[in-house]
């Protein structure tokens, strides 16, 4: 073997994530078979004597910044120590940026279907999203034109239904997709704060159809026992905007988690709390669309802790009966029993397994993480009672981007 065939196997093709662009989701930590990925306060980071190049991460990833890889020599690869301090990737070394020879246990790692519950394609019908067409470096500025409060008054929690508007700037959004926010200040270690993503709530067209804008459902983050020191960053700020603030905005995100757009379609959609933002983005678009003859059925389960926390109860039960089937269910109502979204599937098992054995249903699951567990056993309930075979239709819904998950 010569000199140069030496040097060249020591080097390796370095998995690493983008802290400029990485909107700290855990999303690749949760995914990653092999536990190669870790973090701390700041950053999201990738181990190289663990990761195996398996690519289970990549789909999934909201912003494709865990998508990044550097050729370097084997002793010299990045520690993860090297990563925590990152503020941006370090620039590729020319001299190591030669073809490398990709490690023999690539071929035998894990496929993502292994490890990924919801679906890593959009639907087949779904519209082509634009991607992280402003980043960090050139962020979009937004200007707030209205803030309003979706939760009852005295109702502990305070969601705000935030809208941003874009003026002369392009910025095309699908319902499904996020943007992510870059709030001002530092903090306590100087480092700008990083980037949090919320999900969209109005329309492609608009939150105002033929408007430049946008609409966030926003959930102050407090801590109950807190002087106000452990408070949300982004939340808070977001929260507290005024009409004619000024927000900086990067994104959009997400290519997956997108609506189908053929007219037979059928939406069901599960969501608690501000995981509602993308469902009233995607009921919005089929009732402006509805004089046009779709004929896709919409079935919404929707949880809050009580009735006054619902994000735009009022709105939502003035929608017709026989456009959208809306199913409410309530933890924490005084004098009744606990309620979550699974009860009321379980409720209506028999509606929704006729969805679910129908090729045209697209499922959303939006909300708190620890939704996802009982929603997925409600399905599997469901599916096994009704005669479907689960494991099959999980499979085929996963692979015809009809199952999406958004938790966080
Ligand atoms: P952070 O400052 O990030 O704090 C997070 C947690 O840490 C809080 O519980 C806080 O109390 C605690 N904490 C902070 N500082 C301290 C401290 N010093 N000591 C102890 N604890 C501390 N959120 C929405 O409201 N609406 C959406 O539509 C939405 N969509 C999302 C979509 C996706 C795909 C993802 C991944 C997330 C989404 N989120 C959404 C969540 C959102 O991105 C933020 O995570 C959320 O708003 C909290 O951010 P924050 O900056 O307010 O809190």
């Amino acid at each position: 073997m010569d000199a140069h065939i030496e040097t060249r196997i020591d080097i390796i093709r370095q998995h690493l994530i983008d802290p400029e662009i990485c909107i700290r989701c855990n999303t690749c930590e949760e995914t990653c078979p092999i536990d190669a990925i870790t973090h701390d306060g700041v950053n999201y980071v990738v181990n190289a004597e663990v990761c195996n190049g398996c690519m289970a991460c990549v789909p999934p990833c909201p912003t494709g910044a865990i998508d990044n890889w550097r050729n370097v020599v084997r002793s010299e690869a990045y520690s993860v120590d090297d990563q925590f301090g990152w503020e941006a990737l370090p620039a590729q070394n020319e001299e190591v940026d030669a073809p490398v020879e990709v490690p023999a246990q690539n071929e035998e790692a894990p496929v993502a279907s292994d490890t990924v519950r919801g679906s890593t394609v959009a639907p087949w019908s779904a519209a082509r999203p634009y991607v992280q067409l402003y980043t960090h470096k050139a962020p979009a500025l937004a200007t707030v034109v209205g803030n309003y409060r979706l939760t009852d008054a005295a109702a502990p929690s305070d969601i705000r239904h935030i809208v941003l508007d874009f003026g002369a700037l392009p910025f095309p959004v699908l319902e499904g997709q996020s943007i992510g926010i870059l709030p001002p200040g530092t903090s306590a270690d100087g480092r700008a704060h990083h980037v949090r993503q919320y999900s969209i709530a109005s329309p492609r067209d608009g939150e105002r159809p033929g408007y430049n804008n946008l609409s966030l459902t926003v959930k102050r983050v407090q801590r109950e026992d807190s002087n106000g020191s452990g408070n949300g960053v982004c939340s808070n700020y977001l929260c507290d905007l005024q009409k004619g603030d000024v927000v900086t905005v990067i994104g959009p995100f997400g290519n997956t988690f997108l609506m189908p757009n053929h007219p037979d379609s059928h939406l069901l959609m599960i969501c608690t709390g501000t995981g509602s933002a993308p469902m009233r983005a995607m009921t919005e678009y089929r009732r402006r669309r509805r004089a046009t003859g779709e004929t896709g059925k919409l079935m919404l389960f929707f949880g809050a802790r009580t009735r006054g926390e619902l994000p735009y109860f009022g709105p939502l039960m003035n929608l017709p009966k026989d456009f959208i089937d809306t199913n409410l269910a309530f933890s924490r109502t005084p004098g009744e029993a606990k309620r979550y979204v699974q009860d009321a599937m379980r409720e209506r098992a028999d509606d929704v397994a006729q969805l679910l054995g129908d090729g045209n249903t697209h499922v959303y699951v939006c909300g708190l993480r620890g939704m996802e567990d009982g929603v997925m056993q409600a399905l599997e309930s469901i599916a096994r009672s009704h005669g479907l075979d689960w494991p099959a239709l999980w499979e085929q819904l996963r692979r015809e981007g009809r199952l999406h998950l958004e938790t966080y």
